[in-house]
């Protein structure tokens, strides 16, 4: 059973590579251990992710608004978050093999919980995974990248990559408060980059040292933050579902109170079924008026915030939902990804290699619309373009004359493309084409006057 899941990572990656979704960052050189890039499609299913998010998030929202704050922020941010004396991980060398590890993750066999108890010390019979030697006591190993800004090296100030987006959102309350007349409750939505330098990266985009986050930090009165933390844990819900992630292998799991950071009151971490175990996803953490409170402290600023109408005067507490979008990617499409034995088609009887239809959610496929000259006899050729040119212009669309139709069609499984349209020669006369359908394979004929709409009609709204 192991040994299958395995194989599905590998079939995985194996296809993201192949198809063009993503690749080992820096291949020619011999590839960046864990550093991944995004290639034409993944792209594509990557930024429509975003969107999606931005617009269930923030823009479809009138209690969010965006904000797009810069990676490289003032040193001081990070003292007052307390990334600077905390934001560490126990790191244990092997004395004999040299590797290097987590030592919260050897102890997840132990009872212990790998990210949280990061204290326990490693009992003495905990040996190198790899090699059985003895390891060295735990030393704390700050996980913020570190450079110098400034031009000349040894004068530069010392500041970091932020490890998270959420610093940003922080330091702009009161911007954001004083000209965007947003009364509390209200959130901050920002997608962006952040980076940590972890001792040990694994499972292909999982855990990487440079990711993409989705991060909202909303703003409540403190009377009511279980009202907005059952909101937002909702809506969490809601968007594993939309992003076409099964239910039975999302679990929410409840953070007890010695797991949890010691300001947070609330915290409940999605976790996933991956093929190597069940592990983060996403996180809801309730981490009252703390970052706020430690930004007034280090800034000197006044952060407290006053209610337009009641007059009241508080500094706000925060509800955080935190979504990982490279987490989600290989979410999405682990859950997308299916292998049909023996092929898809019907018509036939011949014994085929299994298939894969990649059964992505319509809204977030690279591609949404290929069309297919059925033959790449001159003659088709300028209707089949003519159809290209109209659907581009709306949707995401490729066109693909190579190879049989059969293998075009796969291709397009593949990729998880919802519509195929194919040209052929009845078309010239009767200006219609056919179009199928990537999960029923049903075909249809269509107008070629209508096939915008057609197309517009099938997409799921959400
Ligand atoms: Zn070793």
């Amino acid at each position: 059973m192991a040994e299958n899941k395995d194989n599905k990572m590998e079939k995985l990656v194996s296809l993201a590579k192949r198809r063009g979704f993503i690749f080992q960052s820096s291949e020619i050189y011999g590839g960046l251990n864990a550093a991944y890039d995004y290639g034409p499609l993944g792209v594509l299913l990557k930024n429509n992710l975003k969107q999606l998010w931005w617009r269930k998030f923030v823009t479809e929202r009138a209690d969010m608004v965006g904000l797009d704050s810069a990676i490289i922020m003032h040193p001081k941010v990070w003292e007052a978050s307390g990334h600077i004396q905390n934001f560490s991980d126990p790191l244990v060398d092997c004395k004999q093999c040299r590797r290097r590890w987590r030592a919260d993750h050897l102890l997840a066999g132990d009872g212990a919980k790998p990210g949280y108890d990061k204290e326990k010390p490693l009992a003495e019979e905990v040996k190198c995974p790899t090699c059985g030697g003895e390891l060295t006591t735990a030393r704390q190993f700050n996980l913020m990248f570190e450079t110098r800004m400034g031009p000349v090296t040894d004068e530069g100030v010392t500041v970091y990559l932020r490890p998270e987006t959420a610093g940003g959102i922080f330091v702009n309350f009161k911007n954001v408060v004083d000209t965007m007349r947003q009364r509390v409750p209200f959130g901050i939505g920002q997608i962006g980059k952040a980076f940590r330098n972890e001792i040990t990266t694994e499972n292909f985009i999982f855990r990487t040292r440079e990711f993409e986050q989705m991060e909202i930090e909303y703003f409540v009165h403190p009377d009511h933050w279980q009202e907005s933390f059952a909101e937002w844990l909702q809506m969490m819900r809601d968007w594993c579902g939309w992003i076409g992630l099964p239910a039975d292998k999302v679990q929410e799991a409840e953070i007890s109170e010695k797991d949890r950071a010691f300001y947070s009151q609330r915290t409940i971490d999605f976790q996933f079924q991956y093929p190597f175990g069940q592990e983060e996803l996403y996180g809801l953490a309730y981490r009252t008026d703390y970052d706020l409170q430690q930004h007034q402290k280090y800034s000197g600023q006044d952060l407290v915030y006053t209610d337009p109408i009641t007059k009241e005067k508080y500094v706000p507490h925060v509800i955080e939902p935190s979504l990982g979008v490279d987490r989600s990617v290989l979410a999405v499409l682990l859950s997308a990804y299916t292998e049909i034995e023996g092929g898809r088609s019907t018509t036939t009887t011949a014994i085929k290699d299994s298939e894969v239809v990649l059964k992505l959610p319509y809204y977030l496929a690279p591609i949404t619309v290929a069309v297919l000259p059925l033959s790449n006899k001159e003659t088709l050729a300028p209707l089949a373009s003519d159809v290209f040119n109209t659907l581009r212009t709306v949707f995401s669309t490729q066109y693909d004359a190579t190879g049989s139709i059969g293998k075009r069609y796969r291709r397009q499984d593949e990729i998880g493309t919802p519509f195929c349209v194919t040209v052929d020669f009845e078309s010239l006369e009767d200006k219609a084409i056919t179009v199928r359908d990537r999960d029923t394979m049903a075909q249809e004929r269509v107008a070629i006057s209508e096939i915008v709409d057609y197309i517009t009609g099938k997409l799921p709204r959400i």
